[in-house]
């Protein structure tokens, strides 16, 4: 069994996120915090695994085998539920074996890891690559990296639902959008397909334009046979990927301060950024109230602090 007890569903808390920039330009903004749904999962990456856990289940498989990086908040997520909810998980890696607080937690949280090297790794989307995994775990389901797709985007669904239900505790009947940083598009193709043209979705691009993150929303959109699609992505990405630089930190630590909120640097923070210039651009009318997602992912930070 892979799917979580009826009685257990990890659930984000919305707060008021209280800022000088946003309170002097009149915009108010929420904060759903996808980083406190559970103690041990964090962040987006457990609604983006949700859809695959059924699949899995309906497939007969006892557990997941996926693909990472050695700060991946996706293998993190689905290896702290595998431990959970009791069943295996095995981890493909990229590069050579290292040893991250990230892998170190993997391993603690019983996850089964093999390092493809850079080569093996890019691989992945080869016809064969899962072959000889799959005779090595006949008994896994294969989720791909990152938990994307479809499957992935129809998982997130449930944040919208799970905001809208603690509108009225924060006074507000309504909202006017939803602000989030962007990796691969899942989180807001599923979130755009909630909304389905109801409320704006502005994603804040934490990966440069050349990882395709448009055609791959514009795509699960498709599939999901969409019609209604209200949309924008921001490029949010400050010349990389994975790229911290001193504005950006201090950008961080001022907020920190000043909101009780941690953010992880290389989504939330750069989205955070990305809100405060559209903000002081006057993007938004004195009124606005948006709801900003926290995607979580504050684990990944202790590799970052390593490297620095
Ligand atoms: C993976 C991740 C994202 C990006 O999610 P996508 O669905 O790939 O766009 C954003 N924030 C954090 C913290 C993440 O780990």
């Amino acid at each position: 069994m892979l799917l979580p007890p009826a009685n257990w569903l990890p659930q984000a808390p919305l707060e008021h996120l209280h800022l000088d920039w946003l309170t002097s330009a009149g915009i108010e903004v929420a904060i759903l915090r996808l980083d406190q749904i559970d103690p041990l999962i964090s962040g987006n990456k457990w609604f983006k695994l949700v859809e695959h856990l059924k699949a899995a289940d309906r497939a007969g498989a006892e557990g997941i085998i996926s693909l990472g990086g050695a700060h991946s908040n996706h293998l993190h997520a689905l290896a702290a539920t595998g431990k959970r909810l009791g069943f295996d998980t095995v981890g493909l890696l990229r590069g050579h074996a290292q040893d991250t607080p990230t892998v170190r937690d993997l391993q603690a949280f019983g996850m089964q890891v093999h390092w493809l090297g850079y080569g093996g790794y890019r691989a992945r989307h080869e016809p064969g690559f899962w072959q000889p995994w799959q005779q090595q775990y006949p008994h896994l389901y294969a989720v791909p990296e990152g938990g994307g797709g479809l499957p992935g985007a129809l998982g997130c669904a449930a944040i919208k639902e799970q905001a809208q239900a603690q509108l009225a505790s924060l006074g507000w009947s309504d909202y006017y959008g939803w602000w989030l940083a962007c990796g691969t598009g899942t989180t807001l193709a599923g979130l755009v397909l909630a909304e389905a043209g109801a409320h704006p979705v502005y994603g804040a691009l934490a990966v440069p334009d050349d990882h395709g993150v448009a055609p791959q929303v514009s795509a699960i959109i498709r599939e999901a046979g969409a019609t209604d699609a209200t949309y924008e992505l921001i490029d949010a990405s400050r010349d990389g990927f994975a790229k911290v630089d001193p504005p950006l930190l201090e950008f961080i630590d001022q907020s920190e301060q000043a909101s009780g909120i941690l953010l992880e640097p290389l989504y939330t923070g750069k989205a955070l950024l990305a809100l405060k210039q559209q903000v002081e651009a006057r993007r938004f009318a004195p009124g606005t109230r948006l709801i900003f997602i926290h995607t979580g992912g504050l684990q990944g930070r202790r590799g970052l602090a390593a490297n620095r």
